[in-house]
């Protein structure tokens, strides 16, 4: 299949899956926006040039939060990009705190393209922290997310320098935000 068909796919897949869910933030933005600019932040990253990454960025939460498996990816995605899922996927059987261990665990032996993904995607949650926490959440609970969003970033350092920095300033405008220091 060719690239822009592919990635058509993809889009129409994705949105498909999580048709109706929205994110955390107040603003509840649909959560296709979430998987958009993670896309984005991916083909920038990679100046378009690995198109099974920004296809799997797409993809990277319909294993997690909608009715997909990854044989399903592979069959009509291929392997590589099942894998790269598979890479960025919890294991949600864990309890929430072994979840976040693994994540930081996992992100500093990931593939370079899947440690690419797990970037874009961290940037996207902060800057989505900054303009529009979730409800209900308190400021420690803020503050440990951005804590904890770091040491997985950290992990994956060296992957790309251009999305570090995305990362980090949205790291640093959400960190003035809530006061705290980075
Ligand atoms: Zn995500």
């Amino acid at each position: 299949m060719n690239a822009i068909l592919t990635l058509a796919d993809a889009y129409h897949f994705a949105a498909a899956k999580h048709v109706g869910q929205r994110r955390k933030g107040e603003a509840e933005e649909p959560y296709v926006n979430h998987l958009t600019e993670v896309a984005d932040l991916v083909a920038q990253a990679t100046r378009g040039e690995d198109v099974e990454a920004i296809v799997a960025a797409i993809l990277h939460d319909t294993v997690e939060d909608t009715e997909t498996s990854f044989e399903e990816i592979a069959d009509r995605f291929g392997q590589r990009v099942a894998d790269l899922v598979a890479e960025v996927t919890d294991d949600w059987s864990l309890p929430k705190a072994e979840r976040k261990r693994l994540q930081i665990e996992h992100a500093a032996h990931a593939s370079a393209a899947a440690k690419v993904i797990k970037l874009a995607d961290k940037t996207s949650n902060l800057r989505a922290m900054a303009v529009s926490p979730p409800k209900g959440w308190p400021a420690a609970r803020r503050a440990e997310y951005l804590d904890w969003s770091q040491r997985v970033v950290a992990g994956c350092r060296g992957a790309n320098r251009w999305l570090e920095s995305q990362f980090d300033q949205a790291a640093e405008v959400l960190a003035e935000r809530e006061g705290l220091t980075v």
